[in-house]
């Protein structure tokens, strides 16, 4: 299947991408993105062609997850206001793209990017094809493409234009273009039962906090026996053996090798004062 593709870009530089499966088939994906997110889909796939498994498979389904709502007496549908059709057409194009030969998708290897020409309008063995109009009425430019293989090396071009880096997920590893906060570590991307690595990132902090939390409080509360026990020997040096060996529950709880309520378990008896 030949893919043809346009870039919109609108007058406040908000950009669409529409992927064609071939004419007159019509439009198969249209969705927003920002500069690099094309480019580095293909990167991501191209060091790993099941990057996106868990995704394709939730957001494909998402029409089937979605309720039904009655279109006419007994005729129930989908409610596409639940679908988010961007969402899965973002899907629909990362299908795509992993069906793309090998000797297409590997030219986005990081190792072999520097391939992008520096001038998309400049044709030949490094340039793409690539047709440019301006609409002067909605002030937008639309960029056309033969192939969806043009439209990733346009993206790459506009990678090395714009000077934007993407980072790495510290999740799941893939690469991605922090676009809200500079300081991003989590992607975007569906990491696990349909909850992103940012979503993850999220909990996991919540239950960092949470443990830090428990803790402390225990702590705490070992630290008030030993004030109110002066009468007992040694009392000082059983302390600070059991705030050891806390800490070493609190690394095993940290590391998710035991869970919240052992931890709690192990260190708020008092075996350690006797
Ligand atoms: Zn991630």
């Amino acid at each position: 299947m030949n893919y043809a593709a346009e870039i919109f870009i609108g007058q406040n530089v908000e950009r669409c991408f529409h992927l064609y499966a071939g004419q007159p088939e019509g439009q198969f994906a249209s969705f927003h993105y920002g500069v690099g997110d094309l480019v580095v889909t293909a990167r991501n796939l191209a060091n790993d062609r099941d990057a996106y498994n868990q995704e394709l498979k939730f957001r494909l389904n998402k029409p089937l997850a979605a309720p039904l709502v009655e279109l006419s007496p007994g005729i129930k549908i989908p409610d596409w206001r639940e679908t988010d059709g961007e969402f899965i057409n973002f899907g629909a194009f990362v299908s795509v793209l992993k069906d793309m030969p090998e000797e297409e998708l590997s030219a986005f290897k990081p190792s072999s990017l520097p391939f992008i020409p520096s001038n998309p309008w400049e044709r030949g063995e490094s340039g793409f094809d690539v047709h440019f109009s301006f609409d002067r009425q909605i002030g937008a430019t639309l960029l056309s493409f033969s192939s969806l293989h043009d439209a990733l090396m346009y993206d790459s071009y506009e990678v090395k234009k714009y000077d934007v880096h993407p980072v790495k997920c510290q999740n799941c590893g893939k690469l991605f273009f922090p676009h809200s906060r500079s300081d991003e570590i989590y992607c975007d991307n569906i990491f696990r039962n349909g909850k992103t690595c940012k979503d993850l990132g999220y909990e996991m902090k919540v239950k960092a906090d949470q443990i830090m939390k428990e803790y402390r409080r225990i702590y705490k509360m070992q630290n008030a026996r030993k004030q109110r026990n002066p009468q007992k020997r040694n009392i000082a040096a059983r302390f600070d053996d059991w705030a050891v060996s806390a800490k070493q529950a609190l690394k095993l709880c940290q590391n998710g090798e035991i869970t919240l309520e052992e931890m709690k378990h192990r260190i708020s008896g008092t075996d350690w004062m006797s």
